[in-house]
């Protein structure tokens, strides 16, 4: 059982001398919006140089707001975001999104294959969500073609929110193998 594994795990960690008291106000003033993928875990916070309580760490599949979710420009990401901000002193936020990610290029037979497979019925889930059609689940899902246009527009919309002052945002893409992180260039876009 994974679980248990955690759980032994757990159990090995307590035994280390205890963790030095870190308050919750990010030392950075900064929060970061990344992405889910599973190879950014520990590589992440090394490539960019982060310890433990420096910034707030926010991930969602595919670092991106859905584009329902952007219409109404109250995701739970800028709600997280609205939180560092005004409740932990957050002053600059950066949107980093990764080479190969897993929301870039979905292919939408796989996607309602794997729904079926798992006894969710993509045809049924459209309907009564009101999703329209297929690609009204793709949006749903966050999935995009261009991490770097993703990038801007997830920018885009943190800068515009109704929700959050106007504080410095950029937008970056980090290489999933080599952990190179490069601004992503908005006058290209
Ligand atoms: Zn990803």
């Amino acid at each position: 059982m994974i679980e248990e594994e955690i759980l032994i795990n757990n159990e090995r960690f307590l035994q280390q001398p205890p963790l030095p008291l870190v308050g919750h106000t990010p030392r950075k003033r900064m929060a970061v919006v990344t992405c889910m993928d599973c190879r950014l875990v520990r590589m992440f916070e090394d490539a960019l140089g982060l310890e433990r309580g420096d910034v707030l760490e926010m991930r969602t599949a595919g670092a991106t707001i859905s584009m329902p979710e952007r219409a109404t420009a109250s995701s739970d990401l800028i709600r997280s975001l609205a939180g560092g901000v005004y409740l932990l002193g957050v002053r600059k936020i950066a949107v980093i999104g990764h080479t190969e990610c897993g929301l870039a290029h979905v292919n939408p037979a796989m996607l309602t294959a794997s729904m079926q497979a798992l006894g969710v019925d993509p045809a049924k889930l459209i309907e009564q969500e009101g999703l329209g059609d297929l690609n009204g689940l793709m949006r749903w899902l966050g999935a995009f073609n261009d991490v770097h246009i993703n990038v801007c527009e997830v920018v885009n919309v943190i800068r515009n929110s109704p929700y959050l002052p106007r504080i410095p945002v950029q937008g970056y893409v980090i290489d999933i193998n080599s952990g190179k992180l490069a601004p992503v260039d908005e006058e290209e876009r």
